[in-house]
């Protein structure tokens, strides 16, 4: 992970109000980094930015809404190593229509290592560690055993 980090912001609906919330807190550290988003949280947080930070210049990357593919676009993004940090604020209390999506999303995290908050607590912490703005090297899990397995065909 460089300095600069790519940074990862989903929301689900119910919880969209709390990222705006964070990043509004938090713009001027993450203006210095790349953003990328799920369409509907990146769009609210686009116009927060333009009408709260019109000074500032976010770099901020539009994905799919989450449920029409958004959040494979960003386990894409991890599996191929262009995702440092996911804040992923999810909502416990409704059941999602792409719940298998959201499963696979925090999964891909696991697998690869990859930093995830899924509440603002959390996600408080990620951002206040002395690691976010340096370069940091995540210890990558080894799935050699696993792809060396042998088969029955
Ligand atoms: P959205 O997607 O930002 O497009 O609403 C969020 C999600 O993945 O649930």
């Amino acid at each position: 992970m460089q300095k600069v980090k790519n940074i990862g912001l989903v929301a689900h609906d119910a919880r969209k109000r709390d990222i705006l919330d964070w990043v509004r807190f938090n713009a001027e550290r993450l203006a210095r980094h790349n953003m990328v988003c799920t369409g509907t949280t990146g769009t609210l947080l686009m116009e927060m930015f333009a009408r709260e930070f019109p000074k500032l210049s976010p770099r901020i990357t539009l994905l799919k809404s989450g449920p029409l593919g958004g959040d494979q676009q960003m386990g894409a993004r991890i599996v191929d190593g262009r995702l440092d940090v996911l804040i992923f604020l999810t909502d416990p209390m409704t059941t999602q229509p792409h719940d298998v999506d959201v499963k696979a999303l925090v999964r891909l995290c696991t697998v690869y290592n990859t930093v995830i908050a899924c509440n603002r607590a959390s996600a408080d912490f990620v951002i206040s560690s002395p690691l976010f703005d340096h370069v940091y090297t995540p210890v990558l899990n080894d799935y050699t055993e696993y792809l060396q397995r042998k088969t029955e065909v």
